[in-house]
Parts: structure tokens; C-alpha cells; sequence
């Protein structure tokens, strides 16, 4: 199955570009992520009673969390403009500099997926972020130069998936590093139904709560499947959305009280039926649930992982007994998936 058709997928798709009035603008409004909230607000207020730029942040945690979102917060937070690109977006050297020379006083330059800024751009951000100076060659051979250029004060706000990819000068000059976690089911509730009260949805408490459950503790997925579920209310009821209404419209969404989909559950099944329950290497997973290894670490295990149906090991994952009673395997590997490495450290 392709990505792109993934309803609970956390991947931004084409029916979430309509979302910017969903996007909470300013951190009372942005629900959840207590901790990083109240970390960033004292760095906000004290880097605006200095009237300074606020430190580079980097902001860390699986799609559709809402590090865009924060990262737009701050720069209302410090009345300033952000400028949004992405890693793979700034191709050259030459790309960076572009960007970088011509950022207002104080602006916030948001890069997502900074993991994936080639390696000759990161090694121009090191002095950027440090000195607010870049080098610049000019001419070629043994006529060229290097020309410093002071850059206006700016803030750089980096968000990754995967922190672990990024090399550590990189990750050593952001100040700040605040990791999103998922949701809790009453937080997202509440973003449903802020959602819904700006759609001008009807749901009820006990709808929004199921409609929570199923959203793999991601605002992203949760907006979504709040859209699916009005249409399925607008079809198949009135429009209201009740407990019974969002029930029926998971069923036919084939996602289930944890939010798992069909890829979520294939990933189990292959585990526990074609593997014994593991341990059973990335490459070797991937190639039997036909998903790419990048889609399988950012996609569906950090999620799989959290509700505790998968461990890592160094040999590989393995389905857990919780993972086999929710898939209706009885659980007799006791011995060689739960209990015989213990201690073993997570990859
Ligand atoms: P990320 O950049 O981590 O992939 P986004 O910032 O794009 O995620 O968030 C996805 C969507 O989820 C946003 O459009 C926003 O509507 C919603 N959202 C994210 N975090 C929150 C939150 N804390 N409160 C309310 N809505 C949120």
C-alpha cells in the first residue's frame, strides 16, 4: 500500500494542506506538550526582556506531532517572521547562504527534516549558528578566495524525526532541545473538539473520546480522521457524531480501538506468525510487509513501540504478549520474546 493512501498516516497528505486554521497560533492554544511548553515560555520571556533572539531550538519527535506548529508559536511568541524550508529543500552551499543573507533582524529560519541537510550546507551552518558569519568562496583555483559575511542576529529552529541522525557539531549548536512526545487520549479529545468547533462539527464528548483512541496519539492523524468521521456522519446520520456514529465509521476505516490500520496489523501478523515472534531483522520485516525500512522506523514502530506491542532488540524486534492478545495469538513464547534477553538495550 502507498503511503499516500494511508488515512492514520502522520505524513502530512494533500487533504491536510486546508488545515492552517486547525494550527493553534499561539502557545495558550496549543494543547498538550506541557513540559516543552513551559520550557519554551521561559526562554521566550527571557529572551524578549533582553531583547535578543531567542536560541536555536531543535525540536525533536515522530510527524505530525506538531513541531511546524510550535516552531510558528514561538515566532508569534517573539513577534518575529519565520521563514519555513526543509533539509532537502537547500541542495548547495550556495542555497543556505542565499537564505541566510537575506533573513530579517531576529527572524526564525524553521528547517523540518534537518537530518537530511546534505553534508557541505550543515558544515555552513556551524559558523551561522555560532559567530552569525559564513564564508563564502568566490572565484576558483588559485584565484579564489574566502569572503566572511556577517549574517543579521536569527534564530534557527530545526525539526527531526530522527535526532539520532544528526551529526553531533550539528546538534551541539542548538541551545534548546525539546522532544515531542505522543498525545495523551484526553489531549487529543480536546484538540478534536477545538477542531471541530472551528470546522463547525458536531461531536459529542464520548464521540471525540473514540475518535481520540484511534488517533495514535497524533494531532495530524486526529484532524483527519475527524474529517472521515463527519463525512461518514453526514452519509450515513445527520451529522452528529456520537460514540456509536464514530464506532461504525472506524469499522468501515478498518482501524481499530488502538488506531492501528491493516499495514500496523500486517507488521504484527508477519512478526508473530511468519517470525515465531522475533527477534527478526529491519531489512528482513520490511521486505515481508513490502514497506520501505525508513517507513517502517518513522511511521508505524514509534507508535507500535509506545503502546508496547513491539520491543527492539539488537537482533532485531519482537512481538510482545500484549501485541499477541491484541492480534488473538495465544502467547507461548514466553520464554524466547519477552524474558530470555531482559536487559538487552534497545538499538
Ligand atoms: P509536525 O511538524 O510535527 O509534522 P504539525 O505542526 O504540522 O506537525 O502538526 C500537524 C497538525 O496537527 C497541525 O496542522 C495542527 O492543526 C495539529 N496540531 C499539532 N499539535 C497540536 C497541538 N498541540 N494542539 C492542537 N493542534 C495541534
Amino acid at each position: 500500500m502507498l503511503e499516500e493512501d494511508r488515512l492514520i498516516s502522520p505524513e502530512i497528505l494533500a487533504e491536510d494542506m486546508g488545515d492552517q486554521s486547525l494550527r493553534p497560533l499561539k502557545m495558550r492554544d496549543y494543547i498538550g506538550q506541557e513540559r516543552v511548553k513551559e520550557n519554551l515560555e521561559v526562554f521566550i520571556t527571557a529572551a524578549r526582556e533582553r531583547q535578543e533572539c531567542l536560541d536555536h531550538v531543535l525540536l525533536s519527535g515522530p510527524p505530525g506531532l506538531g513541531k511546524t506548529t510550535l516552531a510558528t508559536i514561538m515566532a508569534n511568541e517573539m513577534g518575529t517572521m519565520i521563514r519555513k524550508t526543509s533539509g532537502p529543500a537547500i541542495e548547495r552551499p550556495g542555497d543556505l547562504a542565499a537564505i541566510l543573507t537575506n533573513l530579517e533582524p531576529g527572524e526564525i529560519l524553521f528547517i523540518d527534516e534537518i537530518h537530511r541537510l546534505p553534508r557541505t550546507v550543515e558544515e555552513l551552518m556551524y559558523p551561522a549558528m555560532e559567530d552569525r558569519v559564513i564564508d563564502i568562496v568566490i572565484g576558483k583555483g588559485p584565484a579564489a578566495r574566502t569572503l566572511q559575511i556577517d549574517l543579521p542576529p536569527f534564530t534557527l529552529v530545526g525539526a527531526t524525526t530522527r535526532p539520532g541522525l544528526l551529526s553531533s557539531p550539528l546538534r551541539d549548536r542548538f541551545g534548546i532541545h525539546c522532544r515531542l512526545d505522543f498525545y495523551t487520549v484526553d489531549e487529543l479529545s480536546s484538540i478534536i473538539q477545538r477542531a471541530a468547533s472551528i470546522l463547525d462539527i458536531d461531536i459529542d464528548k464520548d464521540g471525540a473520546h473514540l475518535v481520540a483512541l484511534s488517533s495514535r496519539g497524533t494531532p495530524r492523524v486526529a484532524n483527519r480522521l475527524l474529517k472521515r468521521v463527519r463525512d461518514y456522519a453526514t452519509v450515513k446520520g445527520d451529522g452528529y457524531i456520537n460514540e456509536e456514529i464514530a464506532r461504525a465509521a472506524m469499522k468501515m476505516l478498518e482501524i481499530d480501538d488502538y488506531g492501528l490500520d491493516t499495514v500496523d496489523r500486517m507488521i504484527l501478523d508477519a512478526i508473530i506468525k511468519k517470525f515465531g515472534g522475533g527477534p527478526v531483522g529491519l531489512e528482513t520485516l520490511s521486505a515481508a510487509v513490502s514497506e520501505e525500512t525508513d517507513t517502517l522506523t518513522d511511521v508505524y514502530e514509534p507508535y507500535l513501540l509506545k503502546l508496547g506491542f513491539i520491543h527492539k532488540t539488537p537482533r532485531g524486534r519482537i512481538a510482545t504478549e500484549r501485541a499477541y492478545r491484541h492480534m488473538g495469538y495465544p502467547y507461548d513464547h514466553g520464554m524466547t520474546a519477552g524474558t530470555l534477553f531482559p536487559e538487552e538495550k534497545e538499538d
